[in-house]
């Protein structure tokens, strides 16, 4: 995928903030004794960040907080007045943004249920024409990396060149231990498409628990990415949303002082070459999976002949339960994740059974073929 935007770098506008660019604050506004009490402890630590919270704010579910809505603009501008932090809101109409330009906020981020309409995200496109405002857009709640990158575009072609995206997590049929599926995959494809554009990993929404906030951070960070935006509160328990993924402002700081900042280029030559023999090494072991990937596929595919020929179905699932039972008994041997094998059997078996239903059932439809497996 290509992506061409026209965007400033990070530190031409944000010059004081080393990495991490830090966002932190609650995922609502609540009060503005909750506000400023969360402001002030994120500012002792850190008086470089961005001090975000949640006016408006898109639930899933109706009968739930749905925001304080305008009164909260007030309680940011006091924010910004006692602390000095730069503020940050999710706007996800025309009304929001013109509100929030109106009282001052610095930073507008467009939220993962936006993001997914073009309609929305165009009218706010068409509301920041003419502003110099930096834009954050979250990536969309399933994972499409065009609409990430179409609303990217849509808020560049009003003139916004002061944009980064925000990389909080999908959601999928299965999210594992998280609450929403990392999938890191689309974040590192998008920056792939557009190396320039800064990216923001949300690790409270990609974990939904504190105790996944430093695994994920650390991952963001060794693969690159800018910034964090982290959910904080002043007393977690009681937030009015997303009460059991917020840190306190002391976590944070423990968060962030652990976090391993490392380099992407190599300085030492000897690192280098020590590098370039393990590569080397996996470059051959890669080859040969291949090659005992093909030969496996090929007896599949006589497999599938055979039962052609003697009117058996492709899937007789008690025998493919008993493969992988011992095939997981053999990876827990060799020390290989479960949950890694059983991915790479997913696919082994994907394979197989398309292979057998083109043996069985010629001819196939062509776009088949191309695409994915069944
Ligand atoms: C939020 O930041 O509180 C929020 C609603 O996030 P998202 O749009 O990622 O769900
Ligand atoms: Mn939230």
């Amino acid at each position: 995928m290509k992506l061409d935007l026209d965007i400033l770098p990070l530190k031409e506008w944000f010059p004081k903030n080393n990495k991490p660019l830090l966002i932190a604050g609650p995922c609502s506004a609540e009060s503005e004794e909750q506000m400023l009490a969360t402001a002030k402890g994120i500012a002792t630590f850190f008086p470089n960040s961005i001090f975000r919270a949640g006016l408006w704010k898109p639930r899933t579910r109706p009968n739930t907080f749905e925001g304080i809505g305008d009164v909260g603009l007030e309680w940011m501008k006091l924010v910004k007045q006692q602390t000095g932090l730069l503020t940050a809101t999710e706007v996800a109409t025309a009304d929001h943004v013109e509100k929030c330009l109106k009282a001052g906020i610095d930073i507008l981020w467009i939220g993962a249920r936006t993001t997914v309409n073009p309609f929305s995200v165009q009218e706010i496109a068409d509301a920041l024409k003419g502003v110099d405002i930096p834009l954050f857009v979250k990536n969309p709640i399933y994972p499409d990396l065009q609409l990430w990158a179409g609303a990217l575009e849509r808020i560049n072609n009003a003139g916004i060149k002061k944009i980064a995206a925000i990389h909080r997590g999908f959601n999928s049929y299965d999210n594992g231990p998280f609450r929403n599926s990392p999938k890191w995959e689309l974040a590192i494809d998008l920056k792939a498409a557009c190396p320039d554009l800064p990216m923001i990993c949300d690790p409270s929404h990609i974990g939904g628990t504190p105790d996944l906030i430093p695994y994920i951070a650390q991952k963001a960070m060794d693969l690159e990415m800018d910034g964090l935006m982290i959910e904080t509160h002043i007393n977690p328990g009681v937030a009015l949303s997303d009460a059991k993924q917020q840190v306190r402002p002391a976590e944070l700081k423990v968060i962030i002082d652990d976090l391993k900042i490392r380099s992407a280029s190599i300085e030492s030559r000897e690192l280098q070459t020590k590098l370039d023999e393990l590569r080397s090494i996996i470059g051959k072991l890669d080859k040969d999976l291949l090659e005992l990937l093909a030969k496996r596929m090929a007896v599949s595919t006589e497999i599938g002949e055979y039962k052609r020929d003697n009117n058996i179905t492709i899937l007789q699932v008690f025998h493919w339960s008993k493969l992988i039972e011992s095939s997981i008994e053999t990876a827990n041997q060799l020390g290989l994740r479960e949950n890694f094998i059983k991915g790479v059997y997913q696919l082994i078996h994907d394979e197989s059974i398309f292979r057998q239903t083109d043996v069985m059932n010629k001819p196939q439809p062509k776009s088949l073929s191309e695409g994915e497996g069944l």
